[in-house]
C-alpha cells in the first residue's frame, strides 16, 4: 500500500465536497464514476441490460465483442492491494478488445515513489489513456482525480474518465453495481427482500455503496439489517440516507435474531488495515464468523454473498470449502458478474456500440 499522510487524506476528503460528480441521467459517455449516487434506477436498468447481453455474448464466444473497444486504452492505477477489482477491470477492457497500461512493477515504482501527487499521476495517465481505473487508500481520491482530469479538457487531445475502484473507507461504486446485479440476477427484484449486511460496516466501502444503491429502490419495501459490533456500526449519514428514502433498517449486534429471516446475507471482512490501534482490531476481529453451522440457520432460498477477500470471518479453510459447496453461496458468481458489469460500464462510458 502507498503511504499517505494526514495532509493527503484531508485534501482528498475535501474533494468530496468540492467536486460535484455528474449525474448519469441515461448518458454515460465520458462521465467519471466516483459514487453510486450518480445513478438513477433507469441508469441501472441500462447498465444491467448491457451487462446481461455481454455476459451472453462472451459465453457464446461472439467474436464481435472483442472488436468493440479496439483502439482504446485503459490505465490501471492501483495504489492499494487488489485481486478482483484490478483483474476484472483489466479482463473487462481486454475482452472488449481494448488494451491496458499500468506502471511496470505497479504504482510504487512510478513517480509516486519520487513523491508525485495524485493530481499529476492521473493527469500523466490521461495523456496516454482514455479511461483510468483507480483504487486509492484515501476517501475522496477518485473525486480529486475527476476534478483534475476535468482541468485537462480541451488542453490535450482526448477526454479521459476515471472509474473508481474503491476509495479508502468511502465508496466502492463498481463493487456495489456488481453486487446489486447479482442480487437481481438471483432474486429477480428487491421487492420485499430482507438484506442483511454483516461485519465491518464502519470501514467497509462496499456496504456503504451497496446501501446507497438499495435506497434507490424506494418503493420496493426492502428491509436492511445492519449487523455489526457497536464500534463498527454503519456511518450515521448512510443510515439516514436509507431512512429518508423509506428503507426500513434494523441495527443490531445479534445476528441470530435476523439470520433465519433473511433473503440476502452479505458477509464482510473486518478491515484490519483501517485500524490505527491493533488492540481495537483484536477486540472485535472474531465478532462475526460465518461457518457451515451458522449457514444452516439461514433460509433454504437465502443467498450468501461476500465481496472477498475472505479471512477468518468465514472460519477455517475447511469451513471455506464446506461453505463453497453450499449452493446458497454465490460469491464466485458475484465475482464473475464483476467482469460483465465492468465491461458494460466501460462500453457505456466510452460510448461503444453495444
Ligand atoms: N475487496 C473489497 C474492497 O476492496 C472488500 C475487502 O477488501 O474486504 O473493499
Amino acid at each position: 500500500m502507498v503511504q499517505n499522510t494526514q495532509r493527503d487524506q484531508r485534501r482528498a476528503a475535501d474533494f468530496v465536497k468540492r467536486y460535484n460528480p455528474p449525474r448519469i441521467f441515461g448518458d454515460f459517455k465520458w462521465k467519471h464514476v466516483v459514487t453510486v449516487e450518480q445513478f438513477e434506477r433507469a441508469d441501472l436498468d441500462i447498465l444491467f441490460k448491457v451487462a446481461t447481453s455481454l455476459r451472453r455474448r462472451v459465453a457464446s464466444h461472439d467474436p464481435d465483442v472483442s472488436q468493440l473497444a479496439r483502439g482504446y486504452l485503459m490505465a490501471s492505477l492501483f495504489f492499494e492491494a487488489s485481486t478482483r477489482t484490478d483483474l476484472s477491470f483489466q479482463a473487462a477492457m481486454r475482452r472488449l478488445g481494448g488494451e491496458v497500461i499500468t506502471p511496470s512493477g505497479g504504482v510504487q515504482f512510478s513517480s509516486v515513489y519520487k513523491g508525485e501527487n495524485l493530481a499529476d499521476t492521473v493527469r500523466a495517465a490521461a495523456c496516454y489513456a482514455d479511461v483510468i481505473a483507480l483504487r486509492h487508500p484515501e476517501r475522496g481520491a477518485s473525486y480529486e482525480a475527476a476534478y483534475y482530469l476535468d482541468t485537462l479538457r480541451g488542453r490535450i487531445t482526448r477526454q479521459t474518465v476515471v472509474l473508481s475502484g474503491g476509495d479508502g473507507i468511502g465508496e466502492h461504486p463498481t463493487q456495489a453495481l456488481l453486487d446489486l446485479f447479482t442480487i437481481l440476477d438471483q432474486k429477480q427484484s428487491l421487492d420485499n427482500l430482507t438484506i442483511t449486511l454483516v461485519g465491518d460496516l464502519k470501514h467497509g466501502r462496499t456496504v456503504h455503496s451497496l446501501a446507497k444503491l438499495i435506497a434507490r429502490f424506494e418503493n420496493a419495501r426492502t428491509r436492511v439489517n445492519l449487523v455489526s459490533p457497536e464500534s463498527l456500526k454503519m456511518p450515521r449519514e448512510i443510515v439516514a440516507y436509507l431512512n429518508v428514502r423509506k428503507v426500513a433498517t434494523i441495527e443490531t449486534d445479534r445476528l441470530t435474531d435476523v439470520i433465519g429471516k433473511t433473503d440476502v446475507i452479505y458477509w464482510t471482512r473486518v478491515q484490519e488495515e483501517r485500524f490505527e490501534n491493533p488492540t481495537e482490531y483484536d477486540a472485535i476481529a472474531d465478532a462475526f464468523i460465518m461457518t457451515p453451522d451458522l449457514l444452516a440457520q439461514a433460509q433454504d432460498d437465502a443467498i450468501l454473498m461476500h465481496p472477498l477477500p475472505r479471512k477468518h470471518e468465514m472460519g477455517t479453510p475447511s469451513d471455506h470449502d464446506l461453505l463453497d459447496e453450499d449452493t446458497r453461496s454465490v460469491y464466485f458468481a458475484q465475482m464473475e458478474n464483476g467482469m460483465f458489469v465492468r465491461m458494460a460500464l466501460l462500453a457505456l462510458v466510452l460510448g461503444l456500440e453495444v
